[in-house]
């Protein structure tokens, strides 16, 4: 299966490529006797991780610990070192698979490298966030991007910067669970959503909080919406304020586990 806009990606993979060849025709030329003229060793200046993290400390959306660690062989005993884990697909900086709220849509291992690789546009929330937690990002935030930057490019990732990325080593305030045990963060509002799938082509939205749906929200709009339509989604992405707002390749590294509804993912800003 090939989410909107594929195609597109596809060629703009190929046309890396050959930005990668050029690299690789450098490094042969380096040992040769007559070096060529430099050419840069890669195509982006810095790689920054955008992932947080995973431990049994980091907060889940069901409280509960989202990897647990069994050293199955140590190192002075057995002569190397192993662990068991057993993890919560849904934990840490993660990947919501479109299958993740669909009955057919594709799962993690369908998902085509093409789309895991994708221009990343970032839009700041902060101000709006820090006025209220439940912030929902919404069309004019788009729009505001857009007259800002330029038009959304195709097959990208828009990812909601929030700030609350911060809070991940604080349950309390990255949960915002309150005394009746709603959540409270920041996610996208249902009209943003929508208008992406409709006007933009989008493979993916990306948030620093815990859900693509904000913390109060009990029918899950968002994902209900979104990950159907075969796009994917990024959760508790870390350091979106170390990538610019525009211009950055987002390189998302997801765990490919057969039948999983998303997992694990180590995800790299190439700027
Ligand atoms: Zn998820």
């Amino acid at each position: 299966m090939c989410v909107p806009g594929c195609q597109e990606a596809v060629r703009h993979a190929l046309s890396r490529r050959g930005l990668f060849k050029g690299a690789g025709a450098f490094a042969a030329a380096a040992t040769a006797p007559q070096p060529a003229a430099a050419a840069p060793a890669r195509a982006f200046s810095a790689a920054v991780d955008l992932t947080h993290t995973m431990s049994p400390d980091f907060p889940t959306f069901f409280g509960v610990a989202g990897i647990e660690m069994d050293k199955k062989f140590d190192f002075k005993k057995d002569g190397f070192n192993l662990y068991w884990w057993r993890i919560l697909e849904h934990a840490g900086t993660h990947l919501d698979a479109p299958i993740h709220f669909s009955e057919t849509g594709a799962t993690a291992e369908k998902i085509p490298a093409d789309t895991l690789v994708v221009s990343l546009a970032v839009v700041d929330v902060t101000a709006k966030a820090a006025q209220n937690p439940d912030y929902l990002v919404t069309r004019d935030d788009l729009a505001a991007w857009e007259r800002r930057h330029r038009r959304l490019p195709d097959n990208c990732c828009v990812a909601m910067h929030s700030g609350w990325g911060q809070y991940a080593g604080n349950a309390v305030k990255f949960t915002g669970k309150d005394s009746a045990g709603v959540l409270h963060f920041p996610g996208f509002g249902l009209d943003a959503a929508e208008w992406l799938m409709r006007e933009r082509k989008v493979v993916g939205i990306a948030v620093d909080t815990l859900s693509l749906d904000h913390g109060p929200s009990k029918d899950f709009k968002v994902h209900s919406a979104w990950l159907p339509s075969g796009r994917w989604g990024l959760e508790n992405v870390a350091n979106l304020d170390k990538v610019p707002a525009s211009g950055a390749t987002l390189v998302v590294g997801l765990a490919k586990v057969k039948d999983a509804t998303g997992g694990p993912a180590r995800l790299i800003a190439l700027v």
